[in-house]
């Protein structure tokens, strides 16, 4: 296939084109350096069948002659890690939903196929563990910036779909549930990239609260097998699909693991929401991802467990 990245030159978009490359399809990226950055795919410049140009999705005349010359969109440019949408609402609100907006009008006058990555969070405070893709959110009120993210990123879904029914485009929608792995960084907020440089440098490891909530991490190499299973698989068109991994840990546990696996000395510092984020704050206790949509479809297994998640990580910071 043809691939579009939008977002390619980010921490999953990097490890997306570097898959699609492998598989021996072709890869276009788009993508600002907002928060991707070139260091990300300088490893594949020379790669047959890659290409790519720094700007926005938003100049449309390019987006529309990139569409032209691909099969499939990957629309992963977004505004992504809860400290960057907390610090700037009006940036994310406007990225996320602008940029899906132009990418799914532009791709319809084609009928490309657009496999759209929305997240975990729209799930929000729901307490219906583990998600189902059908079932229910819960979100907090507006005056709550975090909530948002998970806003603009379900409005992009509502589009999508409304463009499946009216249009007949073809769309997937894959949540991804806390993807982590090499490359992604701790700048915009992602704990475990946080995590695992405070352990190296032995300065203190930052849980926020008191550590109990929990999340369900996800190596980058089966998020990015499983949305090219998604594009490539007829019956996943106009659906929506959790991709994750069930295997749960509490943040006060990820401190944990992170200071044993680096060797650690680092000493655990509990840091009140109020002073981590803004006054006010609402983190979610728990989220957790039934797969059983996406194993039926695709016979979707994650591979990398925690443990080895983390010790990549790990690996990849020391190298820097
Ligand atoms: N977190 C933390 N210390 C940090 C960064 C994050 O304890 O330095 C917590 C955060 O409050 C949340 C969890 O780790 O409960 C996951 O945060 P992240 O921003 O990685 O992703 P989220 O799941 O919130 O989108």
């Amino acid at each position: 296939m043809k691939a579009l990245l939008t977002g390619g030159a980010g921490f999953i978009g990097s490890h997306l084109a570097e898959r699609l490359l492998a598989l021996g399809h072709e890869v276009q990226v788009l993508d600002d350096l907002s928060t991707g950055s070139i260091d990300n795919i300088t490893h594949l410049k020379h790669a047959g069948g890659f290409s790519y140009t720094i700007d926005s999705v938003t100049n449309e005349p390019l987006l529309a002659e990139m569409i032209d010359r691909s099969d499939v969109v990957f629309h992963l440019a977004a505004a992504v890690g809860v400290k960057l949408i907390v610090e700037q609402p009006v940036h994310t609100i406007e990225t996320n939903v602008h940029g899906t907006e132009v990418v799914l009008k532009h791709a319809s006058k084609k009928k490309k196929l657009v496999c759209l990555a929305s997240t975990s969070e729209v799930y929000g405070k729901s307490a219906d563990i583990p998600f189902r893709e059908g079932a229910d959110v819960v979100l907090g009120p507006s005056a709550k910036h975090r909530w948002a993210y998970a806003c603009s990123k379900l409005i992009d879904e509502f589009l999508a779909l409304a463009y499946w029914k009216e249009k007949k485009l073809p769309v997937v929608i894959a949540r991804l549930f806390n993807t982590v792995g090499p490359r992604q960084t701790g700048q915009y907020g992602m704990v475990l990239p946080t995590f695992v440089r405070q352990a190296l440098a032995g300065h203190p490891i930052t849980v926020f609260g008191d550590g109990t909530q929990s999340r369900s991490f996800t190596d980058v190499s089966d998020v990015v097998d499983a949305l090219i299973a998604l594009s490539l698989e007829p019956r996943a068109i106009g659906n929506v699909y959790n991709i994750g991994n069930t295997g749960e840990i509490s943040i006060r546990d990820l401190a944990e693991r992170v200071r044993t696996l680096a060797g650690s000395q680092s000493p655990i510092r509990f840091v009140p929401y109020d002073e981590a984020y803004e006054a006010g704050f609402e983190d979610m206790p728990r989220r957790v991802p039934d797969l059983s949509r996406l194993r039926s479809l695709i016979g979707y297994e994650p591979k990398v467990a925690l443990d080895e998640i983390i010790r990549r990580v790990i690996e990849h910071f020391r190298a820097a």
